[in-house]
């Protein structure tokens, strides 16, 4: 990929001036809008490769853009919004949304998020494929045969610690919320069923970190979810 376009959507000019002042000293190219109108019409005119959107414009909620953008585009969408709107992030996640910073952020962390982005952008590419062999540091899993191989070794996997696995593994990089999870696992999503879901996690930690309290694939997001790093 070379130089990748980023739209920064961001009515504070404090926080904007902040990111484009980050892209350009790390050479990224970009384009800006300040509300959600002239977000959309850039997205359509200008097809950018990341979107960096905060959710409190003044003209339109940031989870309605991600859903407009969701109906005809997979373009990653990184949210930017503040400690207090919980909610407001598992929603975005929710609704398409790949992945948030919590104002204030900094330089790094905005780095950072990025190169995860481009990353999964550059590996969705290769596994356009299909490919039967998902690898990831020393995981490996053969989706043909329904086995998990850590370091050369199988491990054995109950059914539903396998299903949680690949569903990590197929949206590696990506934060999937308790609902998202819950729901392509049993079907529903119940308050109940988020203690089961910590219970099936902490079983697949055990056997697939080598220091479950410190995990090196399953990432934790408090009251969010559960993301499987690209290592
Ligand atoms: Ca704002």
């Amino acid at each position: 990929m070379n130089k990748p376009l980023i739209l920064v959507v961001e009515d504070d000019s404090a926080v904007r001036n902040l990111i484009t002042t980050t892209l350009e000293t790390h050479n990224y190219r970009f384009r800006t809008a300040i509300t959600g109108e002239a977000a959309i019409m850039e997205i359509v005119s200008y097809n950018p490769d990341v979107i960096l959107l905060d959710l409190g414009l003044p003209d339109m909620d940031g989870i309605e853009i991600i859903q407009k953008v969701r109906s005809w585009s997979k373009t990653p969408i990184i949210v930017i919004s503040a400690r207090s709107e919980d909610t407001d992030k598992i929603e975005s996640l929710d609704a398409g949304a790949d992945d948030y910073l919590t104002k204030p952020f900094s330089v790094e962390e905005l780095l950072a998020r990025l190169r995860v982005t481009f990353r999964r952008l550059n590996d969705i590419g290769v596994m356009d494929v299909q490919s039967p062999i998902f690898k990831n540091g020393d995981l490996m899993i053969d989706y043909a045969a329904c086995c998990v191989y850590m370091e050369g070794k199988e491990l054995h996997l109950t059914p539903m610690e396998y299903k949680l696995l690949c569903l990590l593994a197929k949206n590696v990089g990506k934060v999937l919320t308790h609902t998202y999870i819950m729901k392509e696992i049993w079907g529903s999503a119940w308050d109940n069923e988020v203690a089961s879901l910590r219970v099936f996690m902490a079983t697949l930690r055990k056997k697939i970190e080598a220091n479950p309290s410190s995990p090196k694939y399953i990432q934790t997001h408090i009251g969010i979810g559960y993301r499987m790093l690209k290592l």
